[in-house]
């Protein structure tokens, strides 16, 4: 209910098993909600994040919740799939279109390359580079293939630089880029039209992109508190500056500390790392714990005990809510 003052939510992509990294996140979440409005408890919701079929496993979603739930981490609404949205996620798309904030592209990944060469900007493997702005000002007969976000034109329209605040704001969007506080890394910047640029709504192959399903879901869902990984803290400065332009609200960020594998790599599926040990909650509970600073529950043998335990500890391990 919209009185609830806090809803936070865990948001997998059910590409494989829950794994030491994203149980981390998932505690956090839970941790967060449960400890909110002076440990009377917010709410917590769990969204599967099937917005791309192709990574997708079968069955993971329901290995997850089960994951979950053998941790005693349970949501206080029926999962939300994204694979169920498509219709909200045209319609964010087509108010963006309406106000003038998206445009489609007809760009391949070859026209983009060759683009950012003739402007100098050498193509260099695995390096990020921002779009080259080339279906800014229309296809010149060309045939759409994705849609993008116009981020050069909201941002310009932008104060050009964040009003001095005694107290760091949230956020704030100038026509110099995006600045936001992370309840745990702090203040941060990004000149996401510089750095990103344009950045896609809709994919080539038809599939929503992350950015707009997260951006619309996290809305719908009136969640307030987001808590997840420190891999996508980068990602948030482009979900700040849709949620403006979409109107709705933006909420509270919290990004939690990787598990990094042996070789220094971010634990990830990709990366194969195994899933946690179901027959051994409390063990992963603790170990994720401990990632997240909280203290070992000596002489507790029970998850609903450890759990209690480190909700009364959460609000001195991160800055409580902003
Ligand atoms: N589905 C994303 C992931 O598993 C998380 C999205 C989010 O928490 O915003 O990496």
């Amino acid at each position: 209910t919209a009185a609830a003052g806090y809803v936070g939510r865990f948001a997998p992509s059910p590409t494989g098993p829950l794994h030491a990294g994203s149980l981390v996140a998932a505690l956090a979440s839970w941790l967060d909600a449960r400890a909110a409005l002076g440990g009377r408890g917010g709410r917590w919701l769990v969204r599967i994040e099937d917005v791309d079929p192709p990574r997708c496993v079968p069955g993971a979603d329901e290995r997850i919740l089960a994951q979950l739930a053998r941790c005693g981490l349970l949501p206080d609404e029926q999962p939300l799939y994204q694979s169920t949205r498509g219709p909200r996620y045209q319609q964010a798309l087509d108010g963006l279109l309406h106000a003038g904030l998206a445009y489609p592209c007809a760009c391949t990944r070859r026209d983009i390359e060759a683009a950012l060469q003739a402007q100098g900007l050498v193509h260099e493997r695995h390096v990020e580079r921002p779009y080259p702005g080339t279906c800014r000002h229309g296809l010149g007969g060309r045939t759409p293939r994705a849609w993008r976000f116009h981020t050069q034109r909201y941002q310009s329209k932008m104060p050009p630089a964040p009003i001095q605040q005694a107290q760091p704001a949230i956020y704030s969007i100038a026509s110099s880029g995006v600045s936001w506080t992370d309840r745990r890394l702090g203040p941060q910047f990004q000149d996401v039209a510089r750095q990103v640029g344009d950045f896609v709504l809709r994919r080539a192959d038809g599939l929503w992109a992350y950015q707009l399903a997260v951006v619309v879901d996290d809305a719908d869902q009136g969640v307030t508190h987001v808590v997840r990984g420190e891999d996508l803290a980068d990602n948030t400065p482009r979900q700040i500056l849709l949620q403006s332009a979409l109107g709705v609200p933006t909420p509270q960020y919290l990004h939690t500390p990787l598990v990094r594998a042996a070789d220094g790599e971010k634990l990830s599926k990709q990366h194969g790392a195994p899933p946690i040990d179901d027959s051994q909650p409390l063990q992963a509970l603790t170990n994720a714990a401990q990632v997240l600073g909280l203290p070992s529950p000596t002489g507790i043998t029970g998850i609903a005990d450890a759990l209690a335990f480190w909700v009364k500890a959460w609000p001195g391990t991160y800055n409580s809510p902003l």
